[in-house]
């Protein structure tokens, strides 16, 4: 609106013009190399005029001229760019797709225009892995390392082929630099948390949780059970190159930071004890048992405690059951311990008790020691052994990813390699079918 009357009020302001000098009198003479050349005043202006919308109009025309090559190269650049973006979307929806065909030609529809740019190389590796060309993913992922854009993007691609080929160290010195650059990405803690406890770094791998505790990379109750496990590793390394103190304060340290870590326990417990300060081992025994009431720890009272006898064995037993009352464990370190001591009537109780949980192959076993004990029972003995042989296995440490079995619990399935992936739990699901024949017909059994 206010454009209209700008035009308006300027053809007025023309106009007046125009009239203004056509009524204005006199004339113009002009003499040029003999020739005489007469006008009015207002033909002369339209004249004037006519020459500057002319020249106007000629500067326009030769502006185009001079500046269309130009012009030319920028829309062709323009097109190429929106053909390359519109070909990196579809590659990016095709390697999401697991479209390998649309991939590698999305990959040539972005050459021209973004040859050489991270998002090119991004693609073109993840099309090659797509297709299985591993060595063609390596080499993009490596030349994204050369910018320091992509290089994170690069280091993540070549640490993930490099966990696949199971080639650990090159994986480190990958996650280390990917730390340098961000140490806050949850990718890069945890690869490097395991990574560095895999290499048996164990004080970096510590620096590395501590890292991670701090970006929230981790959880805290995982933080803390990886910084009691990595502890166990060093005291146990203290302990073989005989430097019994430090062991100690590692283990210590590691049974204060995870305190139903049994092995952490088990092994303070024993150097702690083994120091004169038996109070204070039994004292974490306890602890740990009120949370994980576990075989070892029970074991661990015993061995720390040095009886005398089978009876002492039991009194030093007993004030485990008050910790965790009608705890299995319990019950079943009190069964053996009475049936060591000939006290069958105080065993069968605690068998009796212990069969309120889920009968496992250790209380049959120990059954069938009470018959054989007690009532010189063969044949119920061996009965109970039947049963024993198709109860649920006792509890074993067992890797939660493979299934591996382990005697102790070690930082590092030697199967799957899993790190701190051993737990306490029952070996097999079900009944062991296949050792029923064999038991019937086995000598009585002797010990547990
Ligand atoms: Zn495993």
């Amino acid at each position: 609106m206010g454009r209209i009357l700008l035009y308006v009020v300027l053809i007025a302001a023309v106009s007046l013009v125009a009239v203004w000098v056509a009524e204005q009198p006199g004339d113009v003479r002009l003499i040029w190399r003999g020739y005489l050349l007469e006008s009015s005043v207002s033909m002369l202006f339209v004249l004037v005029m006519a020459c500057a919308v002319l020249l106007a109009f000629a500067y326009q025309v030769l502006n185009f001229v001079l500046s269309s090559p130009r012009l030319i190269q920028t829309t062709r650049r323009n097109r190429l760019r929106a053909n390359a973006y519109r070909s990196l979307t579809r590659g990016m929806v095709a390697v999401a797709a697991g479209d390998v065909k649309a991939a590698k030609r999305a990959v040539r529809g972005t050459e021209d225009f973004l040859s050489g740019s991270p998002l090119h190389l991004l693609l073109t590796a993840q099309a090659a892995q797509l297709e299985g060309n591993e060595l063609l993913a390596r080499e993009s992922f490596r030349a994204m390392l050369t910018d320091p854009e992509s290089e994170f993007l690069g280091l993540r691609g070549l640490l993930v082929q490099s966990l696949r080929k199971g080639d650990k160290k090159t994986a480190l010195a990958l996650a280390r630099r990917a730390f340098e650059i961000n140490p806050r990405a949850e990718w890069v803690l945890t690869n490097l948390i395991d990574l560095e406890t895999v290499a048996g770094n164990w004080p970096d791998a510590e620096q590395s949780v501590i890292a991670a505790q701090r970006a929230n990379g981790i959880k805290p109750e995982d933080a803390r059970r990886r910084r009691a496990v990595l502890l166990y590793q060093r005291a146990q390394i203290a302990l073989d190159q005989g430097d019994e103190k430090a062991a100690r304060d590692l283990a210590k340290r590691s049974a204060n930071l995870k305190a139903d870590f049994v092995p952490a326990v088990v092994l303070a417990s024993k150097l702690l004890a083994s120091a004169g300060r038996l109070t204070r081992a039994r004292k974490l025994i306890a602890r740990a048992w009120q949370s994980t009431p576990h075989p070892e720890l029970s074991s661990a009272l015993v061995e720390i405690s040095e009886p005398l006898n089978e009876f002492s064995r039991i009194k030093i037993l007993e004030p485990l059951m008050s910790l965790k009352p009608g705890n299995m464990e319990g019950h079943l370190a009190l069964a053996s311990a009475s049936l060591d001591a000939s006290l069958w009537g105080a065993a069968r109780e605690h068998l009796g008790e212990a069969a309120k949980g889920i009968p496992d192959q250790r209380l049959y076993r120990l059954m069938a020691r009470l018959e054989e004990g007690e009532n010189q029972n063969d044949a119920a003995a061996r009965q109970c052994l039947l049963k024993a042989s198709r109860a649920p296995s006792e509890p074993v440490w067992k890797c939660r990813e493979c299934g591996e079995i382990a005697n102790n619990w070690v930082i590092q399935c030697h199967s799957c390699e899993g790190v701190d992936s051993f737990e306490w739990g029952r070996g097999t699901n079900g009944p062991n079918q296949g050792a029923t024949d064999e038991l019937l017909f086995a000598p009585p059994f002797k010990g547990t």
